[in-house]
């Protein structure tokens, strides 16, 4: 770890310094005393040893001198030699030898091989040397009195040892040698053995009283003996240093410990703060370097602490913001993260909570409180405040402005305790999204990083709202109609799923209307899109107005709503809430100064009789629906099962119209029509689709999903030429008198760009005269786009087709159409006639629309003649043409051959004979 090698290093780097600054001067002193010494010790030894042989010889003198004396002495001489026995063993004579000694009267001392030692008195008489034998332990007694830190020996050059002390003893054969060697000059030597001894050699000299030669004196010493003094300085020595060196390594410690002790919890608390972990401060109390070190140090890790604390919190709102937490929740940790960096007296933080109702989240608490106090804040955009922090992005108001603001944020804050208010805007791409802000006891700014933290903060909390906003939006988006903000769809399906739990629950029906607007698509057309999206508004507006609190208006798509009514209890209640919604619409809804009469079709169906789940019930709404614009009688129907068509049949029929034509599936079947007039007979074309599993399926079913796909445009020209063909063939026959050949045409088809072109050259290919042929249109095609049908109306007529209004009286059954459009014809629907009971009069209506006709000019045809009694009364009523099954179904087209000239047998078979009038009407 960081620490322990920082201290191991450094501490070891320390004490190796220490150490060598504290030995090295005692080691170059204590050597240099030391050498010195040794030298000086060594000098006054050798001294000491000359001195000590010097004694030694003059010792030797002082023997020799009293031997000389007496054998000087006659007296001495005549008593014999038995009588000094003490000093000599014996005496005898020998004759004179010529001696090379400076005085060859003096006596001289003479060492035999065989090591007696003899005093030769030279040439007493006749020339005889008497030679006396020296006793030698009379000559050498007493010499062991000499100092016993010395010793000697006295060794004559035949290689005699003639006397040695103890501490050379057995040395003598290399002292021996030595001489032997020629070595004797007077001289300091060392002899190395097992014991070096310091040995000084000199010849011994007796003086001129007495000669001798080849004597020497070795006197030694030990070097031990020599450096005893220098070997206890050694001992000392070495204490002394093993006492400073411990001394010195003890206090280097304690000063190093003393000073790394901080630094090493520095280091520590270093490496604690890089890993983010929380660390005490360290307290050095040392009055020097080191306590401002530590006190630098503890700032920077409280700064940097704080730094990580307020990165940390940062990060933590940004994981709740991406975990998508609630608002309320970020902004509480938010705000119990900045308590405990912000210094001051109060803590706000106040996002906008829902754009639409101006309402602001407001998390506010005094910064010793545990927890915040919540609130919301329905604000006026007008609010000074909320206009101020609209333009500045920071703020400081005092407890006085604030009060004099009459700001509704007044009432909030003010019962805290503060002098001093920091408002900080929450903005995001220049969007104002609420504010923070830091109450302060006197006149106090947000310290630096305190204020980073508040607008670190501002922002994620703006990020945080805009998400917020974008999800509200997106899920508004993904549930609600953009145009009508009604639920869409999708939410209406899931309001509806939790609704009829509800109602299975209660026991309880629910209806479910689906309602569409008749003709919008034809006001789109006319008035513009605009326009009809303003209706969609308005009507939306006024089914709203028919909610009860657990209603639910939802918009399909398009021009379709969906009504949820849960709770109805009985057919009445049903009953009297359509009404209701049918009233609203009695009065006209006025858009840019027009008046839009808005009719209502509505398809209801009922939970649970009619439908058990959901989507049943959704489908068979919608069959209701279906029905009632197939009718297109009344405003609403509920659903029954013999409707038929659902929802989900039509999906399939849609796909296999497409089939259809590939596989030959459609064709034509004509239905006659009968001029009650003047007998001509013509036909209506009705389309025919033999499905090969389903049989039969008629027009009702799939013309109107046909129209819808635009699968009719598909089959445009294949109409045509099928039905002109037909009509070719009829002509071609001598005994088929036809009038003409009704064709019906789907608004759509009308508003073709090249209709007419089409219909013109299948009926020049087919060589069919225009006056053979009938257009039959639905008011349909002139609410659709009035303007393009009025033109192709009239181009039809110039072209000379004749045009019929069909299936008049369902619809808008406008007279003003009727006038200005190019009609030949009024077809009045089957619905008014087919009910219409043996012995019943014609409705009332039927009779207006003829008289009406007849004023305007129009033939009129009446669909739907199923009796006798219904042909006469039409008859009577002034209706020229007829067609129903009393007449004939629609035929193939092989059998209308035969009907034709069968048509004649009718009049004389009923008894109606035609009226014959001047001409066709
Ligand atoms: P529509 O134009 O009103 O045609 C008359 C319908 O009344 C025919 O039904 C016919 O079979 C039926 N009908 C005739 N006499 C009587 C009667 O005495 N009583 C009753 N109850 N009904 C009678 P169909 O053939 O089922 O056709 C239904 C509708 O389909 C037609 O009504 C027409 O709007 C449409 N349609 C048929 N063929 C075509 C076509 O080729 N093109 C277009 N665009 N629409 C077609
Ligand atoms: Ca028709
Ligand atoms: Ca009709």
């Amino acid at each position: 770890m960081l620490g322990s090698s920082f201290r191991s290093r450094i501490g070891r780097k320390f004490s190796t310094l220490f150490l060598f600054a504290a030995m090295l001067p005692l080691l170059i002193v204590s050597s240099v005393v030391y050498f010195y010494t040794e030298h000086y010790v060594f000098e006054e030894r050798e001294h000491d040893l000359n001195q000590e042989a010097k004694l030694f010889n003059v010792m030797l003198t002082e023997r020799a001198r009293l031997l000389a004396q007496l054998v000087s002495d006659d007296e001495f001489v005549s008593l014999g030699a038995g009588s000094f026995s003490k000093y000599f063993n014996s005496v005898s004579y020998k004759p004179a030898v010529e001696v090379s000694q400076p005085n060859k009267y003096v006596p001289r001392l003479l060492t035999q091989a065989d090591g007696r030692v003899f005093i030769v008195k030279p040439r007493v008489d006749e020339g005889l040397d008497h030679w006396y034998e020296v006793n030698l332990d009379y000559f050498f007694s007493g010499f062991l009195a000499l100092s016993s830190e010395f010793s000697h020996c006295l060794i004559t050059t035949e290689a005699k040892t003639l006397f040695c002390t103890d501490g050379l003893e057995g040395k003598e054969p290399m002292l021996e040698s030595r001489l032997k060697n020629g070595d004797v000059a007077r001289e300091r030597w060392t002899l190395v053995d097992q014991q070096s001894w310091r040995i000084q050699t000199r010849p011994v000299f007796l003086g001129l009283d007495i000669h001798v030669e080849g004597w020497y004196i070795f006197t030694g010493i030990p070097l031990e003996d020599i450096y005893a003094p220098n070997a206890f300085f050694s001992y000392l020595f070495i204490v002394l240093f093993g006492l400073t060196l411990v001394l010195v390594i003890l206090v280097s410690q304690r000063e190093i410990s003393r000073l790394l002790g901080p630094l090493k919890r520095l280091a520590a608390n270093a490496e604690a703060l890089s890993y983010q972990r929380e660390v005490a401060e360290v307290v050095v109390d040392s009055k020097d370097e080191f306590e401002d070190l530590a006190d630098a140090f503890n700032n920077m890790s409280r700064r940097v602490q704080r730094n990580f604390f307020i990165l940390n919190s940062l990060s933590e709102v940004d994981r709740l913001i991406v975990e998508r937490h609630e608002l309320e929740d970020i902004v509480e940790l938010a705000w119990e993260r900045m308590r405990r960096v912000v210094r001051g007296e109060l803590l706000m933080i106040a996002p906008i909570e829902d754009e639409q109702d101006a309402r602001m989240l407001i998390i506010s608490g005094e910064l010793d409180q545990d927890t915040p106090v919540k609130a919301s804040w329905n604000f006026e955009q007008s609010d000074p405040l909320v206009e101020l922090l609209k333009t500045e992005e920071s703020i400081l108001l005092d407890r006085d402005e604030i009060e004099r603001m009459d700001s509704g944020l007044a009432g909030l804050v003010l019962h805290s305790r503060f002098d001093t208010l920091k408002l900080r805007a929450i903005t995001l791409n220049g969007k104002w999204m609420g504010f923070a802000a830091i109450g302060y006891s006197g006149v106090k700014p947000v310290s630096s990083d305190a204020g980073a933290l508040l607008i670190g903060l501002a922002d994620r909390i703006a990020v945080s709202l805009s998400d917020i906003f974008k999800g509200r939006a997106l899920y508004h988006q993904a549930n609600y109609d953009y145009l009508t903000s009604l639920p869409n769809r999708k939410r209406l399906r899931e309001l509806l799923s939790d609704i009829l739990i509800a109602a299975q629950d209660k026991n309880e029906q629910v209806a479910l209307l689906f309602v569409d607007l008749d003709n919008f698509k034809q006001v789109n057309d006319s008035l513009g899109h605009t326009f009809g999206d303003q209706l969609l508004v308005c009507v939306s507006e006024r089914l709203r107005q028919a909610l009860n609190d657990a209603d639910i208006l939802a918009r399909e798509g398009g021009d379709e709503f969906l009504l949820v009514l849960p709770g109805i209890r009985s057919q009445e209640l049903l009953q009297r809430r359509l009404d209701d919604v049918l009233d609203l619409f009695k009065a006209p809804v006025a858009i840019n100064g027009h008046h839009i009469y808005v009719s209502l079709s509505i398809g209801v169906s009922l939970f649970p009789d009619d439908a058990k789940n959901l989507d049943d019930l959704l489908m068979h709404a919608d069959t209701a629906l279906y029905k009632v614009k197939d009718r297109g009688k009344q405003h609403y129907l509920m659903y029954d099962s013999s409707m038929g068509v659902s929802a989900m049949e039509r999906l399939e029929l849609e796909n296999a119209l497409w089939d259809s034509i590939v596989e030959r599936q459609l064709c034509f079947y004509y239905q006659p029509l009968m001029n009650m007039h003047n007998g001509k007979l013509g036909f209506e074309a009705l389309i025919r689709w033999f499905h090969p599993e389903k049989g039969m399926i008629s027009p009702d079913k799939f013309v109107h999903v046909a129209e819808e796909t635009g699968f009719i445009l598909e089959i445009n020209d294949w109409m045509f030429d099928q039905i002109f063909a037909q009509v070719r063939v009829w002509l071609d026959q001598a005994n088929f008198a036809l009038d003409k050949v009704s064709i019906n045409i789907s608004p759509l088809q009308l508003l073709l760009p090249d209709f007419i072109e089409h219909l013109s050259k299948s009926l020049v290919k087919h060589r069919v005269p225009v006056e053979h042929v009938e257009l039959e249109l639905t008011e349909g095609v002139f609410l659709d786009n009035q303007e393009q049908a009025e033109l192709r109306m009239n181009a039809l007529k110039e072209l000379g087709f004749a045009l019929a209004l069909d299936d008049f009286g369902t619809g808008y059954s406008s007279l003003s159409y009727l006038q200005r459009l190019p009609f030949d014809r009024l077809k009045i629907d089957k619905s008014f006639i087919s009910h219409v009971q043996e012995g019943e009069t014609l409705p009332e209506l039927v009779l207006a629309i003829i008289k009406m006709a007849q004023s305007l000019g129009l033939s009129v045809t009446a669909e739907g003649v199923e009796l006798k009694s219904q042909m006469i009364s039409l008859q009577e009523a002034g209706c020229q043409v007829i067609q129903g099954y009393f007449l004939s179904r629609p035929l193939p087209a092989e059998e209308c051959t035969e009907f034709a000239t069968l048509s004649a047998r009718f009049f004389k078979e009923t008894g109606i004979a035609p009226v014959v009038l001047t001409g066709e009407v």
